[in-house]
């Protein structure tokens, strides 16, 4: 099964992701993920990005796209995977596309968690880290993943480690460029999911509920 997850930066995207990943037991891909550890590890990929990232602006395609074709054909992509934060514009879905259709690479569904611009930048500036998980959800905005109260500060609701805020969800400036690409329609990531629609399934879902609300809706559709 091979699934791109699309959804605007505080959507739930990263969640929901995570549920269907586990769902499908797919390599889960997510473009932020990979260009962080690179930067932690200070690789020369790391280095390059990270200017980029510190600003909210899009990491140059030249760089991504054959990042993420290259991903693919790991191992671990054979039993299918969820692409998450790629493509993020409309030239990384054609790339992506044709791609895959000269691999002759099937796409089976794509997903568009739909919500609206300010709800997204409530939950990014809500948003925690997890220092042992990637994949353990907590907002300080949402009740639902609230973190759990330790010693007057939070810590991880599902394992109770260490949480930060990514600089980048602070800034107001930087959610507001990456949702200026997000919710573009001409080049953008708008731009980008209009494309697929003319391509391929595309699965929409209401972000506004909860966690458990989405994704019950998001598996029903999925089958
Ligand atoms: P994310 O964790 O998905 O919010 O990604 C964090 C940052 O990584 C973004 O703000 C971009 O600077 C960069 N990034 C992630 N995905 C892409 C992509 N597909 N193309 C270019 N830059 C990306």
């Amino acid at each position: 099964m091979n699934i791109l997850i699309f959804g605007p930066n505080g959507s739930g995207k990263g969640t929901q992701g995570a549920i269907v990943q586990k769902k499908f037991g797919v390599a889960h891909i997510e473009t932020g993920v990979i260009f962080r550890e690179n930067i932690s590890k200070g690789t020369d990929l790391g280095k390059k990005a990270k200017g980029y990232i510190d600003k909210g602006e899009l990491v140059p395609d030249d760089i991504t796209v054959p990042m993420i074709l290259n991903r693919l054909k790991e191992n671990d992509c054979k039993g299918g995977w969820l692409l998450d934060g790629f493509p993020r514009n409309l030239a990384q879905a054609q790339a992506l596309y044709e791609a895959l259709q000269k691999e002759g690479i099937k796409l089976d569904y794509v997903i568009e968690i739909v919500l609206d611009r300010q709800t997204s930048k409530n939950r990014i500036m809500g948003r925690r880290l997890c220092a042992k998980d990637n994949n353990h959800p907590n907002n300080i905005y949402i009740d639902a993943i609230k973190p759990a109260e330790k010693n007057g500060g939070f810590v991880c609701r599902v394992c109770g480690g260490e949480l930060s805020a990514r600089a980048d969800d602070q800034d107001e400036a930087a959610i507001g460029k990456r949702h200026d690409i997000y919710y573009d329609t001409k080049t953008g990531t708008t731009a980008g999911i209009n494309y697929f629609k003319k391509r391929a399934v595309v699965i929409g879902v209401d972000g506004l509920p909860g966690v458990k609300e989405v994704s019950e809706e998001l598996l029903k559709k999925l089958g």
